[in-house]
């Protein structure tokens, strides 16, 4: 930490201390009693920001990846089948997240991908997920030539709502695609008993959930199969990477298979031809896995930190007139941070357009992204659903409802237009950081009316 920040923090410390006692509201200014001497100016308008100091990078290296990954590469050993790192790897992330069994892959994407065809998402069918996610969740779905029908956000948990999920089921519906979204995880109880009703699989997209918690099990291995992520930024990173989680020997042998070509796997695979399923190779590399292993050393730790700097922000962030951050959903009992959200209601800031608070945001030292748009707009879905096999597998009345439906979607869309996120790394750094974060914002709001 640089001298002058200390000197800085210190008085920003005291100055807020010295205004408390003023205010009859729980709500504290720092930065609106001119009386303290402080500059009220807001950075965007010249005055010094609250924050210059860079925040923790992302990825973390671990030196202790080093001698394992030498060894690797001037062995000559790079794919799964001419070592055991990815077999390992996949143990030791059974272990920490509580799973029966682990199928390392290339990607997130080609995790989820695996977990479609297992579980027999096929062509026409649809199915439901969630529209307040990364793109990649819907088109998996499209890869399986099936349609990714949205179900509405429940805006105070970010994640899918699931009384919207009855209203969208036919008797094309084949799998709900619930997504632990920022590392909230989803209303898992209720999402479970609408799909044994209805007779449906559960793949959960815990590609952003690692170690997020729901009642006493971990996200990802609550729904059928689960499926993670390892792209770099990524709480557990290796450039690129992925897995499928899941606790039926079965279903696990096909994404083992399934994964490496159709070749036969496991107890259950046992007798069959050398060639007895279709499959694709979306294998994991020995390189990949040595980054992941050393990688998983610091993710418990790193979980905690994140969660303990989150709770406190919870606390004192929702002091503020029109900052909300996220709810658990029901049942939920632990995000991951993959991103930290609230919303943003700029009817507490005179109107101020959330655009404008977070350009004064980053302007303070504090970098933020206003996150997911309606990207069922952007024009893949028109692109996939008027291709010759879109025209051929769905009739084009259930086409053009689909459409409308698209415009059903009113939750979301507000979300779409109020959320706010902070970034994970931010989250592995002191309590005072988190402090910068609470008082840019106090400091936009005690001075809004500059922005107008
Ligand atoms: C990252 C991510 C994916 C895809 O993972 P990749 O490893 O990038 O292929 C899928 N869904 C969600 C919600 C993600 O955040």
């Amino acid at each position: 930490m640089k001298k002058n920040d200390l000197t800085r923090r210190r008085f920003i410390v005291s100055a807020s201390a010295g205004t408390a006692g003023a205010m009859l509201t729980s709500y504290l200014p720092v930065f609106g009693n001119s009386g303290t001497g402080l500059t009220t100016a807001l950075a965007l308008k010249g005055g010094k920001p609250v924050r210059t100091r860079e925040w923790v990078s992302w990825p973390i290296w671990n030196p202790d990846a080093e001698a394992p990954m030498l060894s690797v590469l001037r062995s000559g050993n790079w794919w799964r089948g001419s070592g055991n790192l990815c077999s390992e790897f996949e143990e030791q992330y059974a272990e920490l997240i509580g799973a029966k069994r682990v199928v390392a892959t290339a990607s997130g994407t080609t995790a989820l991908i695996t977990a479609l065809h297992v579980l027999g998402v096929d062509a026409g069918d649809e199915v439901i997920v969630s529209p307040y996610t990364f793109i990649a969740t819907y088109n998996v779905v499209f890869n399986s030539k099936a349609l990714p029908v949205f179900a509405d956000t429940d805006q105070e948990t970010f994640t899918i709502n699931p009384h919207k999920i009855e209203e969208r089921i036919t008797d094309r519906t084949t799998a709900i695609l619930p997504v632990h979204i920022l590392g909230l995880p989803a209303d898992m109880n209720r999402i479970n008993a609408i799909a044994q009703e209805h007779q449906l699989v559960v793949i959960e997209d815990a590609c952003q959930a690692w170690l997020a918690e729901y009642g006493d099990k971990m996200c990802g291995t609550l729904g059928d199969l689960g499926c993670f992520s390892f792209q770099e930024s990524k709480h557990i990173a290796s450039g690129e990477g992925g897995a499928v989680v899941g606790s039926n020997d079965e279903v696990m042998d096909r994404c083992q298979a399934y994964h490496n070509c159709g070749r036969p796997y496991g107890a259950s695979m046992a007798g069959m031809g050398q060639n007895p399923v279709r499959g694709s190779n979306k294998r994991m590399t020995q390189m990949q896995a040595v980054i992941l292993l050393s990688q998983m050393k610091r993710a418990r730790a790193d979980a905690d930190k994140r969660l303990e700097n989150a709770l406190y922000l919870d606390a004192r962030l929702k002091e503020i007139p029109g900052i909300i951050p996220y709810k658990l959903s029901d049942g939920a009992t632990r995000s991951a941070y993959h991103l930290y959200p609230f919303r943003y209601k700029k009817e507490h800031f005179d109107g101020l357009p959330r655009e404008r608070f977070l350009t004064a945001l980053r302007a303070e030292g504090i970098p933020c992204s206003e996150g997911y748009g309606q990207q069922y707009f952007d024009g893949l879905i028109e692109e996939a659903i008027s291709t010759r096999g879109y025209k051929r597998l769905f009739s084009e009345q259930r086409l053009n409802r689909y459409r409308e439906e698209l415009h059903d979607l009113p939750d979301n869309d507000q979300l779409t237009r109020e959320a706010v996120w902070f970034y994970q790394n931010m989250l592995l750094s002191e309590r005072e950081d988190m402090d910068d974060i609470i008082h840019a914002i106090q400091k936009i709001y005690e001075n809004r009316k500059q922005l107008l």
